[in-house]
């Protein structure tokens, strides 16, 4: 199965993407550990990716589209993949569907996991990290024992600037902008699948099952 995963920050894509990834046995392609691994191995396209990062800027469409096309021109995608971080625009959606075409294929679904806005706010800025050790803690889903110490290693417990509700309230509305003409791009054309993301884990990625034909209990 050819295979896009959408959702915005905390709707837990990442957890679904593993699952997903196994049950079907395609790679898991993340745009986001495609760019470190390239510009790591210092190929041509890495080193064009390193380039654009490096100045701040946004990798330009015709970078990354060639990055995930030899990404998908690799032997473990000839049964599929699923597509996690691209595309990311309706050019490269475009070029991903005009690529897939000349090869006699096509995705076969477009996976949208949503989560209500105040729920994602919840779950973003609740998450604490452990100034020692790293350790993750959400002050609702998964409390440390005694309040702002960590379990692990008894360190203090901070929230990220990241995680502050400025921080991720912007970040939701980019990705909405973002994302918004991409996913009118899928429905038009019958491809997305509209996931509630606000059930439990195990729940989500039943429907997701469903959502592709699969019994996934
Ligand atoms: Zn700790």
């Amino acid at each position: 199965m050819r295979l896009v995963l959408l959702g915005p920050p905390g709707a837990g894509k990442g957890t679904q993407a593993g699952v997903i990834s196994e049950r079907l046995g395609v790679p898991h392609i993340s745009t986001g550990d495609m760019f470190r691994r390239a510009i790591k191995e210092g190929t041509e396209l890495g080193r064009q990716a390193e380039k654009y990062l490096q100045s701040g800027g946004l990798v330009p469409d015709a970078v990354t589209i060639g990055l995930v096309q030899e990404r998908l021109s690799q032997p473990d995608c000839r049964q599929g993949f699923l597509l996690d971080g691209f595309p990311r625009t309706v050019a490269q959606a475009e070029a991903l569907d005009a690529w897939l075409a000349g090869r006699k294929e096509k995705l076969d679904a477009v996976i949208d996991i949503e989560v209500p806005r105040e729920e994602l706010l919840e779950r973003l800025t609740g998450r604490r990290v452990c100034r020692q050790c790293g350790a993750t803690y959400h002050l609702q889903y998964n409390p440390p024992a005694e309040a702002g110490k960590c379990d692990v290693c008894g360190g203090e417990l901070v929230q990220r600037a990241d995680d502050t509700a400025a921080t991720v309230s912007k970040r939701l509305d980019v990705y909405r902008e973002q994302t918004a003409p991409l996913i009118a791009y899928y429905r038009q054309r019958g491809r997305l699948k509209e996931i509630d993301g606000s059930q439990d884990i195990a729940a989500v990625t039943r429907a997701i099952g469903t959502a592709l034909g699969r019994d996934w209990q």
